[in-house]
């Protein structure tokens, strides 16, 4: 029995899976793998492990596990599930890579899906749980992909022993025939349940050009004019990384401040007469500007004017009953709607452009003046955001406040915030590209693909009609791929691989992928996986095909092993597994703890606002490059690199006590010194589990290593880093005068080079390792450290 609140039952009868609430707990009873469809914000997360519960799930000696793919999800989602049960933390709890809540008394548990393949190698058989739960499997993520893998032989051989056990797989899309069609996954379809969104249509504004190059300049606009002209109603904002969001969050709060005074706080709007709701209400009343009607029954997924066959084609294959739709009433048409043959998107979409339809914020400029008498209350949201700040979009805006929540793809699926009636997409998405030929990684803005716009669309149509404003035309939209693809077939699989190896899966081609990974990227695994000593290459005559397999099957030794425990990747892990020589250790965990957390040091080179905050980054960066040559050392020390420099910092920072002052003062991101912090922590106690004998600490005075030390480390470093050697190009190898301080790898023609922020960069050693190669505007090699020529 759970004790609700009346507020939060009414709440929770509104969400469309509550309907359903028979049909999946039947088929749950009746299958052992489920999988649920539907839109976000349907009520998936919040509700499905509630309605196990009641059903008993948790009552024997299992619990309710869900996976999320990202940590603000696990966290948020079970502070929701606990309140919404009325129920402390200690039962509906959540455990991330670093931190949680679990007790013994946890009933409900929320994880990310790295933490859950963790457990999975210490029990198989994941005894703890009568359930699991895969969220977000849409998204599909790595670890979501090898789950569902692993899951799919779990259940049954968990049936097997008399242990009963459920796996629910849960996905915002209707896109599933991965799972559902692939019978080396599951033999036996699992059902499908959908579940109804309760969506109101949104009418999508194209832009008749697509900005290049100011898109963010392009959305302010765009939000100013929503925000002067239309009727109240919240407004989330799509753009793709944290730098953007606070540049744009900056500029919106200065454009239209809320100062906490100027506003009355009481909850009840219409009471409210404040400048800003008189306004608001004026607009209401006078409609001065006439959006749209929008006809539930008449949508389509591509605007009027751009209906060319090929391209829609492929749109709807999310829902297919085979039905004919209309387009939608078009006022500059006389209102008679277009047939078109095809089947619908997940969200009922009517799609214009705004010429077409007259849109008025098409043809209005607006000046960028500061106007306090329409406060905007703008709130930033993104994954690396601390929790407090993240659940403020949950909450209502001050009274006479629009709500304005700029975010990054976090607010595509995973979370749902209430009252969003405007969403304004870039259309781009930062992602990291990887070359699997030359190992060069790049983050990359590109355009997102159809299947995400429609997302991010569809967020604007949750409580009442809405519209979206997508800053790309039509045609644009038409090139986009139709989905994104799975994260599987975009990065190496060195770590995935040795972690099944870990499971005694020596076959890695044959695991029961949902996508497989090229070959390609498992052979490179398996290589450099033999080339660390975590594999040992089976025998064979020599023939070519016996060659391919045993490529493929290589068994893991016990330094694998080793190497599997440690929770970094493989390279790191084998530093980690050699560190017990010349009492290296405490560095070497120091240095791989750094080398894991992307960017210690704060981007300083950030274009700045104003004269004074130019001024002030000056400083800063002065601070900064004096400080990293305080930390590499002298002598021997120099020679370490960058990695010294990384050791440097992380001592320094910690001899202070590891405080928000001394990173802001010494150009520090306090979250990296954080984050290096309790890696330090798990990896010191992972250590001291495979050879307790070492009994290493973290010393928070840690002092310099020795000369002695600081060789052996390097070493360290470099049987770590051995495939990634760069050689200094010789002058007679120089083809091109840029060439010149440039290094040669083996796998490129070009060269790749040691950036000016680099410890090294001045010394240019024959010999370097790094960590990898990141493109920018050259190629650039990170964490660079000297290598002796024998
Ligand atoms: P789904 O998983 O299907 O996307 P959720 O279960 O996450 O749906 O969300 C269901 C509803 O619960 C949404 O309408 C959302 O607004 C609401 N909700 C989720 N988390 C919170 C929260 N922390 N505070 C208030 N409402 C929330
Ligand atoms: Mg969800």
């Amino acid at each position: 029995p759970v004790d609700r609140t009346p507020e939060i039952q009414e709440a929770r009868l509104k969400l469309p899976v509550l309907a359903e609430e028979q049909v999946i707990m039947e088929a749950v009873k009746e299958n052992p793998c489920v999988v649920i469809c539907g839109e976000t914000g349907s009520g998936k997360t919040t509700q499905v492990p509630q309605f196990l519960y009641e059903a008993g799930y948790a009552s024997g000696s299992g619990i309710i596990g869900i996976t999320e793919p990202r940590r603000v999800a696990a966290v948020s989602m079970s502070h929701r599930v606990a309140k919404e049960m009325n129920l402390s933390t200690r039962v509906v709890s959540y455990q991330i890579r670093y931190e949680g809540n679990v007790t013994s008394d946890t009933k409900i548990k929320f994880m990310t899906d790295g933490v859950l393949l963790k457990e999975i190698q210490k029990d198989f058989l994941l005894q703890k749980y009568s359930v699991i739960i895969i969220d977000e499997a849409h998204e599909r993520s790595v670890y979501t992909d090898i789950l569902i893998g692993l899951l799919s032989r779990i259940v049954p051989l968990r049936n097997k022993k008399g242990l009963p056990m459920k796996l629910l797989v849960m996905s915002a899309t209707l896109r599933v025939e991965d799972f559902t069609d692939n019978t080396k996954l599951f033999p036996t379809p699992p059902p499908v349940i959908k579940v109804d969104a309760r969506q109101f249509p949104v009418t999508i504004h194209f832009n008749k050009r697509t900005p290049m190059e100011d898109y963010t300049g392009e959305v302010f606009h765009k939000i100013c004019k929503i925000h002067r002209m239309l009727p109240p109603g919240g407004i989330l904002v799509f753009l793709t990384g944290q730098a953007e969001v606070h540049s744009l969050c900056r500029r919106l709060r200065k454009a239209f401040p809320f100062r906490k005074g100027n506003i009355t706080t009481g909850e009840d709007e219409e009471a409210d007469t404040s400048e800003a709701m008189r306004k608001f209400k004026k607009a209401k009343q006078k409609k001065p500007v006439s959006l749209p009607r929008i006809d539930l029954d008449n949508y389509s997924a591509l605007p009027v004017d751009e209906g060319d066959e090929d391209r829609e084609a492929g749109i709807g294959d999310e829902e297919d009953d085979g039905s004919d739709v209309d387009i939608g009433d078009d006022p500059a048409d006389g209102g008679k709607p277009h047939q078109m043959n095809h089947s619908p998107p997940p969200i009922l979409i009517v799609i214009k452009t705004s010429a077409i339809i007259n849109c008025p914020l098409c043809f209005v400029s607006v000046e960028v003046k500061a106007d306090p008498s329409i406060p905007l209350f703008v709130l930033p949201l993104y994954s690396l955001l601390a929790p407090e700040q993240q659940a403020k979009v949950f909450r209502p805006p001050p009274a006479g406040t629009r709500l304005c929540v700029v975010a990054t793809n976090v607010a595509e699926t995973s979370l749902t915030i209430p009252g969003i009636k405007y969403v304004v997409d870039c259309g781009r998405v930062k992602k990291r590209f990887y070359d699997r030929v030359t190992g060069v990684s790049s983050f990359k803005v590109t355009w997102t693909s159809q299947a995400s716009a429609n997302q991010r669309a569809g967020r604007a149509g949750r409580t009442e009609p809405g519209h979206c404003y997508r800053l790309y035309s039509s045609a644009v939209f038409g090139d986009f791929s139709l989905f994104s693809e799975a994260e599987i077939t975009r990065r190496p699989v060195e770590d995935l691989v040795l972690q099944m190896k870990d499971l005694n899966i020596d076959k890695v081609v044959n695991f029961p992928f949902p996508t497989s990974p090229s070959a390609e990227a498992l052979v490179a695994a398996e290589q450099l996986l033999v080339s660390l000593g975590a594999l040992k290459e089976p025998p064979h005559t020599g023939r070519l095909k016996e060659m391919k397999r045993a490529k493929l099957s290589c068994p893991i030794t016990s330094l694998g092993r080793a190497m599997a425990s440690f929770p970094v990747a493989p390279r790191y892990a084998k530093m980690l597994a050699l560190g017990k020589q010349q009492d290296c250790l405490p560095y070497v965990i120091a240095v791989v703890a750094a080398m894991t957390v992307r960017e210690l040091f704060e981007d300083l080179d950030r274009p700045a606002g104003s004269e004074d905050e130019s001024s002030k980054l000056t400083q800063r960066r002065a601070r900064l490059t004096q400080m990293k040559r305080l930390w590499a050392g002298q002598g021997a020390s120099l020679l370490l690199g960058d990695l010294m420099v990384m050791l440097g910092a992380v001592g320094a920072c910690e001899f202070a006590g590891c405080t928000p002052k001394f990173c802001e003062e010494n150009g520090l991101r306090y979250k990296a010194m954080v984050e290096i912090r309790r890696l330090r922590g798990q990896l010191t106690n992972a250590v001291n589990t495979v050879s307790p004998e070492v009994g290493v600490f973290v010393d928070p005075k840690m002092a310099p290593p020795t000369e002695h030390q600081v060789v052996c480390l390097r070493q360290i470093v470099l049987a770590g880093l051995g495939d990634h050697l760069a050689r200094r190009v010789q002058a007679e190898d120089i083809l091109d005068p840029k060439w010149r301080n440039g290094y040669k790898t083996p796998l490129m023609d070009e060269p790749v080079f040691i950036h000016p922020t680099s410890a090294l960069f001045k010394t240019l050693p024959e010999f370097v390792v790094y960590q990898e190669i990141m493109e920018t505007t050259k190629m650039y090699m990170k964490g660079v450290s000297a290598v002796q020529a024998e």
